[in-house]
């Protein structure tokens, strides 16, 4: 039987809620044996041990086989400079996950406010440069403050590769989207896509500037398959995808690297509704789909499929809803729904 380690990470907020979903739906799989290291982190672990991710969690999350993260932050809890906690962005640079691969698909034509007949698309975040890579220097001035977008060749060069090999699986396109008219550094990432995209004539391109995606994505959402960005246009741009098809709770995503991934839903820790069994646990389990099929055995690759299944069958009934998709089923209902259709 195929056996994983995979170490927990329930942090902030409903953290602890959808993820306690994302285990209920991996103990159903009677066909895998998993074996779970939970593991603090966190801003509520800051106010207890003065380390929002401390040493020892590192460990453990470098030995299993994946990383299972519910969410991190509390509004209130902050760096000096006024930044808020946030451990699952130090774990991204820590083990080099620069993919950011978050799928947007509409379950049910109920949860979109557009009137588009199919979204199902893939947005890749580039997760460890970009307009990101300064946000650790703090402040050196108390006149200004400059954050700078680094795009490295070397790491243009495997975001792209990582995309171009997700396009070969889906419907072979691949849209940049950049801001290459005005940035020189976006103007780079063109150039790199540009010959990386040689090795894959199959693949059909082309290029767009974040600010017309964000038009596009409501106006003609089906018209995209695969799509790679830097680090913040794609932060952006996933919650405005997510906005389409019911929201943050319906936004899985994975962050993956050469040799580690971490899975976990898009969503932050939504303070508002911790605590009250509101959450919607469909995008974590969405996310455990995508572990199951980034292990890549035959039965974990089936298991996903079964996953992502289920959550099609319940989702297909309107009724089948949580507040955020305008209904009324609790966290443990809908979770309950979805295990009982595997
Ligand atoms: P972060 O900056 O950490 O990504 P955020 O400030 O963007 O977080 P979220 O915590 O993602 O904010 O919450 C944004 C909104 O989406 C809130 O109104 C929240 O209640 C809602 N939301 C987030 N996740 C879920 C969920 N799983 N189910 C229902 N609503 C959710």
């Amino acid at each position: 039987m195929v056996q994983k380690q995979i170490a927990l990470l329930p942090g902030d907020g409903i953290g602890p809620e959808v993820l306690d979903a994302g285990v209920a739906v991996l103990r159903a799989l009677s066909e895998i044996d998993f074996e779970y290291l939970e593991m603090p982190c966190g801003a509520g672990e800051y106010l207890k041990n003065g380390n929002p991710l401390p040493e020892e969690t590192i460990e453990i999350c470098r030995q299993a086989d994946a990383i299972l993260l519910g969410a991190m932050g509390m509004p209130n809890v902050r760096w000096a400079d006024g930044r808020e906690m946030a451990p699952q962005i130090d774990i991204r640079e820590i083990f080099g996950l620069y993919a950011g691969v978050r799928p947007t698909r509409l379950y049910n034509a109920s949860h979109s406010p557009l009137k588009a007949p199919k979204i199902d698309y893939v947005l890749i975040r580039e997760s460890t440069e970009g307009l990101f890579s300064t946000r650790l220097r703090g402040r050196e001035s108390t006149e200004f403050v400059k954050d700078e977008m680094l795009v490295t060749r070397a790491g243009s060069e495997r975001l792209f590769r990582f995309s171009f090999e997700l396009a070969m699986k889906q419907r072979k396109k691949l849209t940049l989207i950049d801001k290459a008219n005005v940035l020189p550094s976006m103007a780079f990432f063109r150039e790199v896509f540009d010959e990386i995209a040689k090795e894959y004539p199959q693949v059909e391109t082309e290029r767009v500037y974040v600010d017309a995606m964000a038009l596009y994505l409501v106006q003609r959402p089906h018209t995209f398959d695969v799509m790679v960005t830097e680090n913040m246009f794609g932060d952006i741009l996933s919650d405005l995808a997510a906005a389409t098809v019911g929201g943050m709770g319906m936004a899985p995503s994975a962050d993956i690297g050469d040799a580690q991934a971490v899975f976990q839903p898009a969503h932050g820790s939504a303070p508002d509704i911790a605590g009250q069994g509101k959450a919607n646990p469909v995008a974590t389990i969405l996310s455990v789909a995508m572990m199951l099929e980034w292990f890549g055995e035959p039965e974990c690759v089936e298991a996903a499929g079964k996953v992502r299944k289920a959550v099609e069958t319940v989702l297909a009934d309107a009724a089948n809803a949580t507040g955020d998709l305008g209904g009324k089923l609790s966290t443990s209902e809908m979770t309950g729904l979805i295990v009982g259709a595997l």
